[in-house]
């Protein structure tokens, strides 16, 4: 079943068994902590399964042990999420954060080197630069201009090109909408070695994924998500996720079972109940989004504006964009004439759009990364990102696009 259908048509019914849940359509919330076993001898064999004192049989399944371990929704909901990335597994967490930070601490220990895309995510970016650095790992940083010599080169002046734990990407980034070459990142992953192990890339795909892009497809070696954004999709949950092949994520799931950052059942049923429309969803904030841009791109209000579907078909991005990306996406960076003073005119003027950080979700929302988000970055970086004061950060939602557009134009005469 899996191979025949689309992810989209799998998502009311993939990995759940009315007939174990006396007939129930849907997944109930399986709200427990514990679950009781049929004899002493089962709960031996799940131990001896979920602690890797043995090897899963053929056909064997983990048994229920203990919410920590594993639940039924958390299972169903990692089944479901791997469909999309055509991951081996998936491991959900309490947060897009405490994703990135496990992924982070299993695979780089003191001495190690990080690449990281710049700018990157607040929190991760913060994650970088305090707690691992305490821990005794470097980092280094490169741009979306950087070319992949400059980039060798930058690795080779740490003097730690052969402890390069990780290569983290994130694409495009937030907030510019700058995109980075997934492939170009396999290959200079391809030339390091972290001492006798492989260097491995991770992909923060929030912005894109799971619809619009496929980084584990293009040779990463994990996927990271805010599942609270897209995923998620209705503002009313945190959650995060991780994919990649079966012996990368045993090592994820067994850090989570031991930070025990998982998420839990009712956070899981709720994101169950979100993938149901996730293609749906997607699919109308992006062409929302693409109607929303073109208004915007010819309103003389506008400096510029910058968004994956307004890239010209003759510039070097284009075919990167086309290579990387199967739609323009619904985040839109609008950079409106003047600074802070219009920007915020802006703002605090939109009715339908909300005035709120995070993205990804139903409604429409709208920030200043400058003022907002991105707040704690150091001002010369900053403004060498892009991110200066006339910049306003938009993620589309799946109302009426004309609203949206009708919304945003009143806005904007306010100026
Ligand atoms: C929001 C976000 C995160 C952090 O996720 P939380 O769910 O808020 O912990 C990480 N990366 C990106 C790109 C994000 O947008």
């Amino acid at each position: 079943m899996k191979d025949k259908f689309k992810p989209e048509s799998l998502m009311m019914s993939y990995g759940y068994k009315p007939e174990l849940s006396e007939g129930a359509i849907k997944c109930p919330i399986f709200q427990t902590s514990t679950f009781v076993f049929k004899t002493a001898e089962e709960g031996k064999a799940f131990f001896e399964v979920a602690y890797g004192l043995r090897k899963k049989e053929q056909d064997e399944e983990l048994g229920l042990i203990y919410s920590r371990i594993n639940n039924p929704n958390l299972e169903i909901l990692e089944n479901r999420l791997s469909l999309w990335d055509k991951a081996d597994d998936t491991a959900v967490f309490e947060s897009g954060m405490s994703a990135i930070s496990t992924v982070m601490l299993e695979f780089l220990k003191p001495g190690d080197l990080i690449l990281y895309s710049s700018p990157s995510y607040g929190g991760t970016d913060h994650f970088i630069h305090d707690f691992l650095k305490r821990i005794g790992v470097s980092a280094v940083a490169f741009h979306a201009e950087d070319t992949e010599e400059e980039i060798m080169e930058l690795i080779k002046k740490t003097g730690k090109a052969d402890r390069l734990g990780l290569v983290y990407v994130e694409t495009p980034a937030n907030p510019t909408n700058a995109i980075f070459d997934i492939e170009m990142c396999n290959r200079i992953a391809a030339k390091h070695k972290n001492g006798e192990n492989k260097s491995y890339v991770c992909v923060d795909n929030t912005y894109m994924g799971p619809v619009w892009s496929s980084p584990l497809e293009m040779g990463a070696d994990l996927v990271v998500y805010s599942a609270t954004k897209f995923i998620g999709g209705h503002s009313d949950l945190i959650a995060g996720a991780v994919m990649g092949n079966s012996e990368l994520m045993t090592r994820v799931k067994t850090l989570r079972t031991f930070l025990g950052n998982m998420v839990s059942p009712h956070t899981a049923w709720l994101m169950l109940r979100s993938l149901e429309t996730l293609k749906i969803r997607m699919d109308r904030q992006s062409q929302n989004a693409q109607l929303v841009a073109n208004f915007l791109n010819q309103h003389d209000k506008i400096e510029k504006v910058k968004y994956l579907g307004l890239i010209s078909e003759n510039s070097p991005q284009y075919k990167l964009y086309k290579r990387q990306y199967n739609a323009p996406g619904a985040m839109i960076s609008l950079y409106v004439k003047g600074g802070e003073k219009e920007a915020f005119k802006f703002l605090n003027n939109v009715k339908l759009i909300k005035l709120a950080v995070s993205l990804g979700s139903t409604e429409s929302l709208a920030q200043h990364p400058k003022t907002m988000t991105h707040c704690a970055l150091e001002p010369i970086e900053r403004e060498k990102m892009g991110v200066t004061a006339n910049l306003v950060r938009i993620s589309i939602g799946v109302e009426d696009a004309e609203d949206i557009i009708s919304d945003v134009s009143q806005a904007l005469d306010t100026i």
